[in-house]
């Protein structure tokens, strides 16, 4: 048996698998495919969202970054992250509290039951705040402020559409602290460019601080894949590493892709990317 990735109109990923389970759910179409390679496989829409193999590149460069380079993280919010890989990382902080706004409570069951190893207990944890609804209009809703907001959405597919817009991250902007900073993935630098390029430029419009980082996971295909880090006041490049290290062993941090080092060298662009942020 076969399982097909068919988020590209005109490339297809084939991983040898079979299915586990099939659904449409009010918002998307949700499977999971157990496979050899990668283990257990989450779909939505047909794209790839995370997979047990290589989960762990994605999760901990989504978290990390930020985690040690704002000075005082408290309040965090996720939105989406329905595999609970963030939760998982970022419960390795002594942050406050984090707001997680996912729309499919589908998705986080099925993560439970098939991916228990992405999560692992997290949503147990009792600083997590989850909210079932749509993040768009949380993020217009809400009075509430944060130092970090990480949008762990789909591609700009079905309900997460809206998570790519002007208004979303002038939203994002309002509910972060004057020292605030987003992270979001924006794709396979080769096969989305359209999608990092123009949120590049959209998001570079309202936040002073905007950086690419650089990262390869095997099942986002397509050469690296694409985050935009953006601060209203950090300057990412400019970091203490010495600091960062500091924090990084003194939170005594097991990671297995992410340290320090690899912080900052995946802010390092190649040249035509070096034209897009000029
Ligand atoms: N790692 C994946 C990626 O890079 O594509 C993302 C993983 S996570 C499973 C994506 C989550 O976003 C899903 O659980 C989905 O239900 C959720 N989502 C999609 N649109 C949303 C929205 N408008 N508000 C909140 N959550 C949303």
């Amino acid at each position: 048996m076969w399982c097909y990735e068919t988020l590209h109109p005109d490339i297809k990923l084939g991983i040898k698998g079979k299915s586990l389970y099939k659904k449409k759910t009010a918002h998307q179409n949700c499977q999971i495919s157990k496979t050899k390679d990668f283990g257990n496989v989450l779909f939505l829409d047909g794209a790839i969202q995370t997979t047990e193999a290589d989960e762990y590149i994605y999760h901990e460069m989504l978290v990390h970054p930020l985690l040690l380079t704002h000075p005082k993280p408290e309040n965090v919010l996720i939105v989406g992250g329905g595999d609970g890989g963030v939760l998982r990382e970022l419960f390795k902080y002594p942050i406050k509290e984090a707001i997680m706004v996912e729309i499919d409570r589908t998705v986080i069951d099925l993560s439970k039951k098939y991916l228990p190893k992405i999560s692992k207990g997290s949503f147990r944890d009792n600083r997590l705040g989850l909210i079932i609804d749509d993040g768009a209009k949380y993020i217009k809703e809400t009075p509430k402020k944060f130092d970090i907001v990480i949008v762990d959405s789909p591609d700009p597919v079905g309900p997460a559409n809206a998570l790519f817009s002007k208004k979303f991250y002038q939203g994002v902007s309002k509910v972060l602290k004057p020292n605030g900073v987003m992270i979001r993935q924006t794709g396979s630098v080769f096969l989305q460019s359209e999608i990092l390029k123009s949120n590049y430029r959209r998001i570079k419009k309202i936040f002073p601080q905007t950086f690419i980082q650089l990262v390869s996971i095997p099942t986002y295909i397509g050469g690296f894949f694409s985050f935009i880090i953006a601060a209203k006041k950090i300057n990412f490049l400019k970091a203490k590493k010495s600091k960062i290290k500091k924090k990084y062993s003194k939170l005594n941090l097991k990671t297995k892709y992410y340290n320090p080092d690899i912080q900052f060298a995946s802010l390092q662009l190649p040249n035509n990317l070096k034209e897009l942020v000029k």
